[in-house]
């Protein structure tokens, strides 16, 4: 019997990297999303009791319909930026970060732009909902600009972490909250669990839970985008306390294969 063959070492951004970057499984992904969030769009809109966000309290059918998207890895597609990352052998570094948001250099995800506009020429307020620092919004929106997606100039659309005092923590409910205030909120577009539910920063196991309660809203008013490399679902794995090395994490993440 031929013995074993022993894989090599490999940054763990690699595989997920070149899905984005090379598949047409990662592409048909995001048209299919796009897709559905159209079909949902064109439904909300003649549905006056229809709202996405669980945010929405009150009388809100005569409200002006509005739709709100994150940008990382649900407009925009920093997949570059991570391919540094295994060039270079690194993990995730803030100042590394702030250069790339800086260059305003990241891709279009598949679907994006022409659903904006979609929404845009059905009198739909586009809202960006994102936890970019509130620094970045030049940049954002000169990088947003590129791929022609609709930013109103009436009122601020390009809701940043730190805009705002109350807006301070990477949670996104008072964001969600703010615009539904004025605005009827007919979807929730997003690559993370934060996109659309508060409180998500919790174990595996309480957050399929939470999932399960609002399954029925995913395809509909939650339109969800694939992404392999990072988010909230990492973090999950290393509940409750996040181990201080990188290989400790390292660990922490394989603890949690099944095998059978
Ligand atoms: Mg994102």
């Amino acid at each position: 019997m031929a013995a074993a063959q022993t894989i090599p070492d490999a940054h763990e951004k690699l595989i997920p990297t070149l899905w984005v970057q090379t598949s047409v499984e990662w592409r048909g992904s995001a048209l299919q999303a796009y897709r559905a969030a159209r079909v949902s769009l064109d439904q909300a809109l003649k549905d006056k009791k229809w709202t996405a966000a669980l945010e929405q309290t009150g009388s809100y059918g005569k409200l002006p319909p509005a739709i709100i998207l994150d940008i990382d890895e649900t407009v925009l597609d920093n997949s570059p930026g991570q391919a540094r990352q295994v060039v270079g052998k690194t993990g995730f570094v803030v100042r590394d970060w702030d250069a790339w948001v800086a260059e305003a250099a990241a891709g279009e995800i598949p679907g994006a732009a022409e659903f904006c506009k979609y929404a845009a020429s059905k009198k739909v307020t586009v809202f960006y909902v994102s936890n970019r620092e509130a620094k970045s919004e030049a940049d954002t929106r000169r990088n947003l600009q590129k791929f022609g997606f609709p930013l109103s100039d009436g009122v601020d659309t390009v809701l940043l972490r730190g805009e705002k005092p109350e807006w301070a923590a990477s949670e996104k409910s008072p964001r969600r909250k703010a615009v539904a205030e004025k605005y009827r909120v007919l979807l929730l577009v997003g690559d993370d669990f934060g996109d659309f539910l508060t409180g998500i920063r919790t174990t595996v196991e309480k957050r399929a839970e939470m999932a399960a309660a609002h399954a029925e809203r995913w395809g509909r008013e939650w339109i969800v985008l694939p992404n392999p490399g990072y988010g909230s679902w990492e973090s999950a794995l290393q509940e409750p306390e996040r181990p201080a090395t990188a290989l400790e994490q390292l660990w922490k993440r394989e603890s949690w294969l099944r095998t059978k």
